[in-house]
């Protein structure tokens, strides 16, 4: 399935440390590159200033509460899911900070399983680290043991919590 993605916001968002490139072929044609050498520990992006809460729960949404999803609005968008990431997107903080060194041209991603918890879209991951989850339909259908050493926010970890009746 093609999606054509029309972008609402001026584009690029965030020229500094993010650069979109366009796959040759595939479902999701677009996806963020690190448009320079990013040391980890750098917060490239806060996400709050272009965000609006999204209507609905969908592919391009963002899960930051228990209940609430936004729409990033931004090239932040095209992150794409790596069990491995090199980016987190903190819902308390509201902003995306590198956790590895990333070089020019490579794609920026995050774990979807730390923000989303039942996603609209399921998807067989393909990122090929040996701490790949597989299926990826939210931290909800992934037993708690296994999530132990991927950062998670805090809305994740409440959810967990409360499915595992408070046991870790
Ligand atoms: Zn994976």
């Amino acid at each position: 399935m093609t999606i054509e993605q029309v972008p609402t916001w001026h584009q690029p968002s965030h020229p500094d440390y993010i650069a979109v490139k366009t796959y040759k072929s595939g479902s999701f044609s677009k996806y963020a590159t690190a448009s320079t050498r990013i040391p980890a520990g750098t917060t490239i992006a806060e996400f709050s200033t272009a965000a609006t809460p999204a209507t609905a729960k969908a592919y391009s949404s963002l899960q930051v509460s228990e209940t609430e999803h936004i729409e990033l609005n931004s090239d932040l968008l095209y992150s794409n899911h790596s069990c491995d990431p090199n980016v987190i997107f903190d819902t308390d903080s509201q902003t995306v900070t590198t956790i590895k060194d990333i070089e020019e041209g490579e794609p920026i991603t995050f774990n979807y399983l730390s923000t989303e918890w039942d996603m609209a879209q399921a998807f067989k991951c393909e990122c090929g680290s040996k701490k790949c989850l597989g299926e990826i339909q939210g931290a909800k259908h992934v037993p708690t043991k296994a999530l132990a050493g991927y950062f998670l926010n805090s809305h994740i970890k409440r959810l967990l919590e409360k499915r595992d009746g408070g046991l870790q």
